[in-house]
């Protein structure tokens, strides 16, 4: 049993790639040095021994420890998926991550080489898939990292994932919903296919409930292999006060530390793209003023932005080296990484010796009395502090700023997150699982049961849709709707455009909701950036608006500048005529009309019609128009709701009547005005029953 450990180091040490075989390079000699550093390889016998002898195995080691680089890689080395014509898994809850790794992986494999055409090509051996963007090759890649999503949606097609020989589940501590309904759909696979191999990684120590639910025999549990950290002390720094306002805080703490601490890297917390964008600038003129005034004792900064939504290269900055100090001796050139919570476990940046945390991130909480899902900044847990704690001790010992009391982190903060699956819209997870062709959703095999109202709510909504029959059953629309990566409706949405005659157009706005924002807004060049914006508007909604950025960033696609003097990024648009390009082939597949209206009038009250069938408002947001649709329900300092239509409600009550049946709604403000609407159509009604009487008398 030894022996394959043995094997697999000589194989990596060995002169040619086993997967190609064609020679190694010598970067990829340099970079095996660096991976032989990683706690996880340092155990890499004793894994390949447990890995040999188990099917299910839970690992549990620290970040940084080398669990997402180098365990996807001993087990291709070790199981050679590709002479089996399979390939290895790795999932990731991060769309971010899975790109990020699967690049290292790949040039760790030796995709990096300067001497000649690489030996292993990231999208052809080494793979990711996310929603998408899928680049893989079939029948070449042997190792892909994709979401959790990804793995599961593939799973409603192939329910035993028959293309895989290993499936890793990665930073299962996270409890994502995917990852969460991944875990009980496994377990049973497993049973079935005594072939397919499981790892679950974790980064924290409870492993023991994923242990218990691994345990396939009762009384059996799962084997947990522990992989040996090496973390430097931390020292937590509270402060006195509750800080009124933490991102001002958070700067001032940033440039406290560049300018009074001793070399290493700093890595701030916060909650979203557009408060990191801001803070990197305000960071970055407070720096250079603090240069200007003293450029003896402050040394370089670079401040770099980490979010989910960042191009791919940008995402790539944060494994750049520090600025370089100005003169030997001198004051220390320093790397201030701004990140979501994509910092705390996910990605690994080496050289952080500085935390700080303001103790926030966005979270999603699902409320099924109003069913509105919504995104929310709120309090972190006690867990995720530490977690975040440790970045600071990677290569030596650090400091961690909170910037809260040590009085509210005991008392106030919830020991640890809770899972996703407790605290979302199950919707599109409950359709999903109908497709997997899980009859009993109660008693599925949940690591944690999602809240009984909440699943409800999807089933209720599902069949609203007619996603799902009166028995709970998959419809025909249900399994096409299944086949869309989208939310149940906007799947629908774009199933029934056709029956309104504007498929084209609702092909073009589902796209254009499924990719970043395209709207930019430079700070210094605001104005201009609404001017431009206005000029893009229809004043019908927001959904009409981006078919009409669409259709004109096509008719201007040979003009070069026309996205950036219109301030519109040009990457998202590209993205969105990519999304259009995959959701139009599966429409096709499907046999969905592709049509539209040459009315341009008639047209446009169709789409917005159609969006009353696919979407549905919410209940008593007090906005201008009385009547609106939204895509997105947002809480931040303020409530605000994104992609935005005006409609009639008598159309909630005609195209949306099983859904605004007024029995079952709570008396409210929404609740009156419909009922307002249904009066004056009652009294329409029985007015024209009048006359209709009045005319036979007439002709009596
Ligand atoms: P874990 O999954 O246990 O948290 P990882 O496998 O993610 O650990 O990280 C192992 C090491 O690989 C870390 O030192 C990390 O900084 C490094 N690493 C990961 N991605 C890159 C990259 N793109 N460039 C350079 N180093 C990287
Ligand atoms: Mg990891």
């Amino acid at each position: 049993r030894k022996v394959i450990g043995e094997q697999v180091r000589k194989a990596m040490d060995g002169d040619i790639n086993p997967f190609t075989k064609q020679p190694h390079s010598s970067q990829y000699k340099k970079i095996l040095e660096a991976r032989k550093k990683l706690p996880v390889f340092t155990q890499m016998d004793e894994f390949l021994k447990i890995f040999s002898e188990n099917q299910i195995i839970i690992l549990v080691g620290e970040t940084g420890s080398g669990k997402t680089t180098q365990i996807p890689q001993f087990v291709a080395y070790s199981d050679l998926p590709h002479t089996k014509g399979k390939l290895v898994a790795c999932t990731q809850p991060r769309r971010v991550a899975a790109m990020s790794v699967a690049k290292r992986v790949a040039d760790e494999m030796d995709a990096c080489s300067t001497e000649s055409t690489p030996t292993v090509q990231l999208g052809r051996h080494v793979g990711y898939s996310i929603r998408f963007e899928d680049m893989t090759e079939p029948g070449t890649t042997f190792l892909s990292y994709m979401t959790d999503g990804t793995l599961l949606r593939e799973a409603t097609n192939d329910p035993s994932l028959e293309r895989y020989s290993t499936i890793i589940l990665d930073e299962a501590h996270e409890r994502t919903l995917a990852t969460d309904i991944l875990m009980g759909l496994l377990k049973g696979v497993a049973k079935r296919r005594l072939d397919l191999k499981i790892i679950v990684m974790s980064a924290t120590l409870d492993a023991a409930k994923f242990q218990k639910h691994f345990s396939l025999r009762s009384g059996v549990l799962a084997t947990v292999f522990n992989v040996q950290g090496r973390t430097h002390p931390v020292e937590i720094f509270y402060t006195q006060e509750p800080e009124p306002d933490y991102l001002e805080a958070a700067i001032r703490t940033v440039l406290m530390i560049h300018r009074a601490e001793a070399e290493g890297d700093v890595l701030l917390f916060l909650t979203g793209e557009e408060e990191i964008e801001d803070a990197c600038r305000k960071i970055k003129v407070d720096a250079d003023d603090l240069i200007k005034q003293d450029s003896e004792s402050v040394g370089p900064l670079v401040c770099i932005p980490l979010y989910s939504s960042l191009p791919p290269q940008q995402q790539q900055r944060i494994f750049d080296a520090p600025p370089a100090t100005r003169s030997t001796g001198g004051p220390p050139g320093r790397k201030v990484v701004v990140s979501t919570n994509i910092a705390e476990t996910s990605l690994t940046i080496d050289g952080i010796v500085y935390v700080v945390d303001p103790g926030f991130s966005k979270q999603k909480i699902y409320n099924p009395i109003i069913r509105v899902e919504s995104q929310f900044v709120s309090a972190i847990s006690k867990a995720s502090a530490r977690q975040r704690a440790g970045r600071a001790g990677r290569t030596k010992p650090g400091k961690c700023y909170r910037l809260f009391t040590e009085k509210d982190f005991i008392s106030e903060l919830e020991e640890q997150t809770h899972p996703e699956i407790l605290k979302s819209n199950l919707s599109n997870t409950v359709l999903e699982m109908a497709k997997l062709g899980i009859k009993d959703l109660v008693r599925f095999g949940y690591v944690d049961a999602p809240p009984p109202e909440t699943l409800m709510r999807a089933l209720e909504l599902l069949n609203y849709l007619s996603a799902l029959d009166d028995d709970g059953n998959l419809t025909a629309l249900g399994a096409t709707m299944a086949e869309f990566p989208l939310d149940p409706q906007l799947s629908k949405l774009l199933i029934v455009s056709s029956e309104f005659k504007c498929s084209n157009e609702m092909l073009t706005i589902t796209a254009m909701m499924s990719v970043p924002n395209v709207w930019l807004r430079p700070n210094n060049q605001r104005q201009q950036a609404d001017a431009a914006k206005a000029l893009l508007t229809v004043p019908d909604g927001d959904h009409l608006t981006l078919l009409n950025v669409y259709n004109q960033y096509m008719q201007n696609i040979h003009d070069k500048n026309w996205t950036w003097t219109h301030y519109l990024s040009h990457r998202a648009l590209q993205q969105a005529d990519n999304v259009r390009a995959q959701l139009q082939r599966t429409m096709e597949r499907f046999d969905i009309d592709l049509v539209s209206l040459s009315d341009e009038k008639k047209l446009y009250t169709n789409i917005r019609q159609a969006l009353v069938v696919g979407l549905h408002p919410s209940c008593g947001l007090d906005t201008q128009p009385e009547w609106v649709l939204f895509n997105e329900f947002v809480l931040t300092t303020r409530p605000y709701i994104r992609t935005v239509s005006e409609v009639r409600p008598e159309w909630l009550l005609e195209y949306a009547g099983n859904y605004f049946d007024l029995s079952t709604f709570i008396d409210g403000e929404t609740k009156r005005a419909l009922q307002l609407v249904i009066n004056k159509r009652a009294g329409k009604f029985s007015k024209r029953i009048d006359s209709g009487k009045d005319n036979r008398k007439a002709r009596k």
